[in-house]
Order: C-alpha cells, then structure tokens, then sequence
C-alpha cells in the first residue's frame, strides 16, 4: 500500500485563504481517485496526475472545489462525486454523483460529517485504514465551526462518529497528515474551549460576544487581530455561544450572556 500522494495549493489572489494554510489535494494512485480539487486557477499539478477514475469532494468551500473543468477536460471519463451541486459548474452537472453517507466510491466510503458545512463529507478507505477529512479534522490548529452554516454540536457529532472508525491515517485538507490521536485532540480542543466560555459567563454574567473574544484571545492567548481575523474570532465565538444555549448553559439577554447553572 502506498501512501497517497498531496498537492498543496494556495490562492492566486493572496489574502483568500480560508483556513490560513495551503489547501491539500490528496492523490490516490491505486485507486485512481482525488479528494477535493484545489482554489479556481491553480491548474499546473493537474499534469502530474498520470490517471483518474474519480473526484471526491468533501465541502463546497472554494478552497476545495475549484479547478472541476479543467479536470474533466483532462479527464473526460472521470465521475465527480459532489456532496452539494452547488459548487459546481452546471455543464457538469451530467458527470456528478451525490455524495450520501454510507456509500462506497472508488473503494472509498462517504462519510457525511456535518458542522463546519452542512455538506460535509469526509472519506474512508477501509482496506487503507485511512481517513481524508476535508475541514473536519485539520492537520494544525481547528476548523471554523461558526454562523452562518457551522454547528458545533453537529460537529463534535461528527467527530465523535469517526473515533469508531478503524483507522491509521488521517490525511487532512489543510496541514500535515496525523494518527488518530488528532481525532481525540479536536475534541478535547473543543470541549476545553467550551468549558473556558462557559466560566467565564459563570463568573462574569453579562459579557458580550466581544467581551469573550477580548479576555479568552487577547488577553489569556495573547493573540493580536486584524479587523478582518477579529471578525473571524467574534464568529468563532458566536458558534460556542449558540452551543451553550442549545444545551441550556447559558441565555442571551440583548448582547449579552448570562448563565443558566
Ligand atoms: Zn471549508
Ligand atoms: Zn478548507
């Protein structure tokens, strides 16, 4: 069995990365198959790829979903398997398959693991024992899970629902490939999180979503924000707010919390 090969590509405008790193297009030469397709306009790997049977995509993100003509001029009997139509250009639309929990494409399983979307699918090869998690597991640091389309609950759902896989490899759709370990360290990444959130509301009832985003990054992390990743931040927040009111921690009252126990 040999290990897939990755094509890292980053946006050819600067300043669009969604997740901060490069994006990771994973490469199965046995199988003939490609999880996810890369920023639009980054075309020059396309060449490196000797044979394609399939296209499997995790998430409509840009980052993810880009590059589909180009493939299918290179490829032309290559089926693409899309978890939304939406990402894809409608002269393909002949080509697409949906992507559905459970079923098997090119040896890879389909895994839908909303929370970061609502479409997202991860993939899994059973002979492989390996994982390809699109934005649900990255290989450094987090995935958003916010508004508008993130759920945290959905997401540590999701989480939860790949711990019962029999796994080895993860291969992620930004940073470096991990063991399953990283699996239980997003977890446990985000439960802490939570619980910090949570406390603080406890101690200091009333504090707003920028309150939040001031005490827990700024000032115990130390992180310095743009506007732009402020935003980014108070959003983050946002998705661990909207948690603790669904499991009744906590209450909005105008712009600020209060907690509930
Ligand atoms: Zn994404
Ligand atoms: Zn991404």
């Amino acid at each position: 069995v040999s290990p897939p090969r990755v094509f890292h590509l980053l946006p050819s405008q600067p300043g669009i990365a969604l997740e901060g790193d490069p994006v990771n297009l994973w490469y199965d030469p046995e199988e003939k198959v490609l999880v996810d397709t890369g920023y639009e306009g980054n075309c020059d790997w396309i060449a490196e790829i000797p044979e394609l049977r399939w296209i499997l995509l995790t998430h409509h993100h840009p980052d993810h979903a880009g590059n589909l003509l180009h493939l299918v001029n290179r490829f032309p009997e290559v089926r693409i398997v899309a978890p939304t139509p939406s990402a894809v250009d409608p002269s393909l639309y002949e080509k697409l398959m949906p992507a559905r929990d459970g079923e098997s494409f090119g040896g890879f399983i389909a895994l839908h693991t909303p929370g970061h979307t609502r479409d997202h699918f991860a993939y899994y090869h059973p002979g492989k024992k390996a994982l390809y998690t699109g934005d649900l597991i990255l290989g450094r640091g987090t995935p958003w899970v916010g508004p508008p389309e993130g759920d945290m609950r959905a997401y540590l759902e999701s989480l939860e629902r790949t711990l019962k896989l029999d796994l080895i490899h993860l291969y992620p759709g930004h940073g470096p490939p991990g063991d399953p370990g990283l699996i239980l360290w997003t977890i446990q990444h985000r439960k802490n999180r939570l619980k910090e959130v949570f406390e603080e509301i406890y101690r200091r009832p009333g504090l707003t979503t920028q309150d939040l985003v001031r005490r827990i990054y700024e000032e115990k992390e130390g992180i310095t924000f743009s506007p732009v990743t402020r935003i980014v931040a108070e959003m983050t927040m946002q998705g661990y707010l909207d948690y603790l009111i669904e499991e009744g921690q906590i209450v909005r009252r105008g712009e600020r919390y209060e907690p509930l126990k």
